[in-house]
């Protein structure tokens, strides 16, 4: 399993979170229970120095204690840990002990012996300032553990020190022991956790793996293939309809460049053909220099021939594949379009003689890519103005209805025959051999046109002319 893997990546955030959670819990259980523990402990250790305080009596200037009251169960243990110690902080007066004239500064639980104990503060527990009284760890003559409750009192103008220890060995141990307990328990919901998650994300990735073994039996041979969404979760469904639309698209754009390329060599083949038996022929014996120059034409002629046909198949291509993305889609005026046309084409109709009227009353814009309209637009242009006659005319309109702009082109031309004329939009298709050109640009301007929403279609009349008409949406 690598580290960037889905898998693991899963895995450690839930186990964190989990671990986390779990230690949360340990604390805040154990937290709890040392303070419900030591809860009880205290008001034990609260009670008996109530009932301390409250055997004190005064006698003249001494303080006398009812100690046989207290004397008794715990307190007799020696070194129980339940111990008391009362002291008094000045010299004034003393403690007079039940049925003793003795006056003592002292007075100590039996089970503390006759020992001068100290009460060792090991940490504070509890300080309540306003009752002054102070809870703390300490131990005991066996080094047992304590709590301590310390109260600093008044009784008859003496400053008296109170102590009381409880043993808390008990207490400890069920921490201890409960603490062991909740270590093993989260412990085992971690391995437990552990095993439910790897379960979990093993059936979340399974369709995952099985969507990775169907794609890597996709090889070039079978892009046409789809992949069943059926058996896929709803989630992964729309991924999977997603690819199989990629693999349509990949799969049309394959094979639209495998006929270009099939088309392409094949009429390739003919003009370069003609190249070699040209050299051929003239290579066969030595020739006068104008004869090399001819043939040289010749090849020239062919090879400019050959240059048009590449690149239109190199537009060809990329219209078609759509490598050319049409995201400079803009504004764009259809005037300013055809003016562009016109001043493009103005200089091949001048060398016919041919007269190109533009007339154009309305403006208007479409949603395009100003410079792939242009070329459609040049390229029916240019058609006008080849099959067209010496002296001939090229008129230019623009009409709109309803949210449709409707743009012809009208030439005095040649027009195509019936029989050619749903044919003419055909790749490499002509009708006219003699008049040079790569039977692409009809092609090309069609799918420009349809790139963009619209229509291209053609009337044609042999010997009168032809008059193409583009329909595009208009955006207002
Ligand atoms: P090309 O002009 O390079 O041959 P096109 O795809 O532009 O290729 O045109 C295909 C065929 O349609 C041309 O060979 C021609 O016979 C015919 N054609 C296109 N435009 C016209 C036109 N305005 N008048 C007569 N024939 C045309």
């Amino acid at each position: 399993m690598r580290l960037n893997s889905i898998k693991a990546k899963s895995l450690i955030y839930l186990l964190s979170f989990i671990f986390i959670l779990i230690s949360l819990i340990t604390f805040l259980s154990l937290h709890k229970l040392k303070d419900l523990l030591y809860y009880s402990v205290d008001q034990t250790l609260k009670n008996e120095a109530d009932i301390i305080i409250g055997l004190m009596k005064q006698d003249k200037k001494d303080i006398e204690l009812e100690i046989t009251e207290i004397n008794s169960g715990f307190y007799m243990i020696p070194k129980s840990g339940h111990y008391y110690k009362i002291q008094i902080n000045s010299n004034n007066s003393g403690f007079k002990v039940h049925d003793s004239d003795e006056i003592f500064n002292k007075v100590v639980s039996k089970s503390l012996g006759d020992e001068n104990f100290n009460f060792k503060i090991l940490s504070i527990e509890k300080n309540i300032p306003e009752k002054d009284e102070i809870f703390f760890l300490s131990v005991g003559f066996n080094n047992e553990p304590l709590r301590v409750l310390k109260k600093n009192i008044n009784f008859m103008g003496n400053d008296i020190e109170l102590y009381i220890s409880e043993p808390i060995a008990d207490t400890l141990r069920i921490i201890k022991e409960f603490n062991f307990f909740i270590i093993i328990l989260s412990l085992v919901s971690l391995g437990v956790s552990i095993i439910i998650i790897t379960f979990l994300i093993n059936s979340f990735l399974k369709p995952l793996k099985s969507f990775s073994k169907e794609l890597s039996n996709i090889s070039h041979k079978n892009l046409n293939q789809t992949i069943k969404d059926s058996s896929y979760p709803s989630e992964l469904k729309e991924m999977v309809y997603s690819f199989n639309n990629m693999m349509k698209r990949i799969n049309n754009a394959f094979e639209t460049e495998k006929r270009i390329l099939s088309e392409a060599s094949h009429k390739l083949k003919t003009p370069i053909a003609v190249i070699k038996s040209y050299c051929d022929v003239t290579l066969k014996k030595d020739r006068e220099k104008h004869e090399y120059i001819e043939t040289l034409n010749s090849v020239k002629n062919v090879t400019n021939k050959v240059i048009s046909l590449i690149s239109g198949i190199l537009t060809l291509s990329k219209l078609e594949s759509e490598s050319i993305k049409y995201n400079s889609f803009e504004r764009v005026s259809i005037k300013e379009c055809l003016e562009n046309t016109v001043s493009l084409t103005k200089y091949l109709a001048y060398q016919k003689n041919i007269n190109i009227e533009f007339i154009s009353n309305v403006e208007v814009y479409v949603l395009a890519d100003k410079d792939k309209l242009i070329e459609a637009f040049v390229n029916i242009v240019e058609n006008a103005i080849k099959y067209n006659k010496q002296n001939g005319f090229i008129k230019i309109s623009t009409l709109t209805k309803d949210d449709k702009v409707y743009i012809s082109i009208k030439d005095s031309g040649i027009g195509i025959d019936k029989e050619n004329q749903d044919k003419v939009f055909n790749r490499f298709y002509r009708v006219d051999s003699f008049i040079e050109g790569s039977g692409l640009g009809l092609n090309i301007s069609k799918t420009i046109i349809d790139n963009h929403n619209g229509i291209i279609t053609f009337n044609s009349k042999v010997n009168e002319g032809t008059e193409f008409i583009i329909t595009l949406p208009i955006l207002f």
